[in-house]
């Protein structure tokens, strides 16, 4: 089989592994890609541009492609996938209107409301003034966000009125996040642990994976600003069956009706991020597409040959089937490009916070990565780049990641770290806290 991966991150780089780990015949070309990942079956197709599904369809054409998989969000949210399927190409991925799960935080939450899948209590605002009006009114604190995509950081999670108040104005007053804030929701803050959930779906069935941990703050102790993620783990410290089968009921049932009842045009992986409370699970987001610093913890669980599971999601049998997972456990950390300082011409300091804090240099040679002990731990790369002499460079914020395996959860976080102590490059920045449960653990 021939498949096209349209991806250019540290998930594509994962689910390109688990295309060849798991089907020794399959060729993967992975389109925009990353010209660092090297595998004799994952050849990078710089040619396919997220931003320009035509050149995914000239391509389909002239290596003959069985089909494709689009899991990144900057093209399922530009019709990517509408596209594709109007050309005639198989294609897993939610189309357009299908994303707007995603792309549209007020969209998502009247949705959940209306089928009845627990989440926090919200209201959605067009202007500020009414936004404050109802917050001065509110008892409880609250999270407030703007609609669209803002790259994990559009989510201001308030310790009080007055943050709260200064949140409305950031994002529609200010305009941080331009138009994806000409809607904000306001909802009550929840507290507990969070899980990430995620589902294969074939449009009227779906497959569970093992869900993980995500740790979305900057820094350590779960401080610093929400990014789109520093680290993860798999499985989720409390991810026993009662809770599968919660999830089931409470959230996947209820989603799949209500993706069903909508119309929507929605096949392949469903991430559900939700919040472990004391009065029961709650959805708090929904993406179009698999989470990225979980899928490097979960992916590599996955024994089954994802090119069959696939194929059942193209033909609508996935119920038939099933994904089979190992019982190790996976601890992820993310390397990220962290402040450096330049000299300039003159002689004076320009300073760079680094990511996700603000502006980051790119261009230092990555060093340590043939001694990494791949026994017992996997790389991936997010903005990595293979510059014009062959060496690895850093090429974004979030530069790499590295997945511990082990036996047990403090195993693969030891092993995640004893790995990635191993490499280098200017500026290397990653969180020490990686496996760390922070929030309450208690359920009732
Ligand atoms: P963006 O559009 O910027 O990508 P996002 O999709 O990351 O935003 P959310 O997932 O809704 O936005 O929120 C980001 C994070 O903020 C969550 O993972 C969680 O840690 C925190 N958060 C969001 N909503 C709540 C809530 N109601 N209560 C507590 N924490 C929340």
């Amino acid at each position: 089989r021939n498949v096209l991966l349209i991806d250019s991150t540290g998930r594509g780089h994962a689910l390109a592994d688990l295309f060849q780990r798991t089907d020794p015949s399959v060729e993967v070309f992975y389109g925009p890609g990353n010209s660092a990942v090297a595998h004799e079956r994952i050849h990078t197709v710089p040619e396919v541009l997220l931003g320009d599904p035509a050149s995914a369809v000239r391509f389909c054409q002239a290596r003959a492609i069985d089909f494709v998989f689009v899991s990144h969000i900057d093209a399922l949210s530009t019709g990517y996938v509408d596209f594709l399927k109007t050309s005639g190409i198989p294609t897993i991925g939610p189309d357009r209107a299908a994303a707007r799960l995603e792309t549209s935080k007020a969209f998502t939450k009247s949705l959940l409301k209306r089928y009845g899948v627990n989440t926090a209590r919200f209201e959605v605002f067009d202007r500020p003034e009414p936004a404050k009006r109802y917050i001065r009114r509110l008892d409880y604190d609250v999270v407030v966000k703007a609609d669209g995509l803002c790259e994990g950081n559009g989510a201001y999670v308030c310790d009080d009125q007055a943050s709260a108040l200064q949140a409305v104005d950031t994002i529609m007053l200010t305009r941080a996040h331009k138009d994806a804030g000409n809607r904000i929701i306001v909802e009550e803050r929840l507290f507990g642990l969070e899980i990430s959930i995620f589902a294969l779906f074939d449009g009227k069935d779906f497959l569970i994976c093992p869900a993980a941990l995500d740790y979305k703050r900057s820094n350590d102790g779960n401080k610093g600003v929400n990014c789109d993620g520093m680290g993860s783990l798999s499985p989720h410290p409390l991810a026993d069956k009662a809770l599968y089968r919660e999830i089931g009921t409470e959230i996947l049932e209820p989603l799949r009706a209500a993706i069903l009842g909508e119309g929507l045009n929605y096949n392949g992986f469903i991430y559900v991020g939700a919040m472990l409370c004391h009065d029961g699970i709650k959805v708090i987001e929904i993406n179009a597409r698999f989470g990225d610093s979980e899928a490097q913890v979960v992916l590599p669980k996955v024994q089954t040959n994802f090119v069959r599971l696939c194929e059942g999601v193209l033909q609508g049998t996935l119920g038939s089937l099933s994904i089979e997972t190992d019982n190790k456990c996976y601890c992820n950390v993310v390397a990220g490009q962290g402040a450096t300082i330049r000299l300039d011409k003159d002689g004076s300091e320009i300073r760079y916070r680094g990511w996700p804090h603000g502006d980051f240099e790119v261009g230092f040679p990555i060093s340590g990565l043939d001694s990494l002990d791949r026994r017992n731990c996997h790389l991936f790369f997010a903005n990595v780049h293979r510059d014009a002499e062959d060496c690895l460079v850093t090429s974004g914020g979030r530069v790499l990641h590295v997945t511990g395996v082990g036996d047990n959860c403090a195993q693969a976080v030891h092993h995640a770290y004893t790995n990635i102590e191993k490499i280098r490059f200017a500026g290397m920045s990653y969180r020490s806290d990686i496996g760390v449960i922070y929030e309450p653990v208690m359920r009732c």
